[in-house]
């Protein structure tokens, strides 16, 4: 087991940024918390803490794999095509219900905007 210490440094980083985030940038912003936090480390921590459902993963077509805290409603995701961070929209809004065609199990779905974030816009180009 990972040390308490370690984790809670990963869900803290989770909820400070509000939005899914890579494993590099849970490495970046959590060294920013504990020095020698080692990459290894990470990764068994994101491992454990996605065994145990305090974390989700997220995957866009393309896009490395990012986690965050699991949400208390269905929210889209929207991906800004300037600086490539996905955040989470405050939005509620549920998947359309669909009938899985013959042949298909469908277990999961996401909805997914793309375009500018806030912080983009505010730069000028
Ligand atoms: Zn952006």
């Amino acid at each position: 087991m990972i040390q308490t210490r370690q984790r809670e440094v990963i869900l803290s980083v989770l909820l400070d940024a509000s939005r899914p985030l890579t494993r590099e940038e849970i490495l970046r912003y959590g060294r920013q918390k504990i020095d020698r936090l080692g990459s290894a480390t990470v990764d068994r921590a994101i491992r454990e803490l996605s065994e145990n459902y305090l974390i989700v993963g997220v995957e866009f077509p393309g896009q490395p794999k990012r986690y965050e805290l699991p949400a208390e409603s269905e929210h889209p995701h929207f991906i800004c095509r300037r600086c490539d961070r996905v955040f989470d929209l405050p939005v509620a809004m549920r998947l359309p219900d669909i009938i899985a065609p013959k042949g298909y199990l469908i277990t999961g779905g996401e909805i997914i905007y793309s375009g500018t974030c806030p912080g983009c816009l505010k730069k000028k180009l």
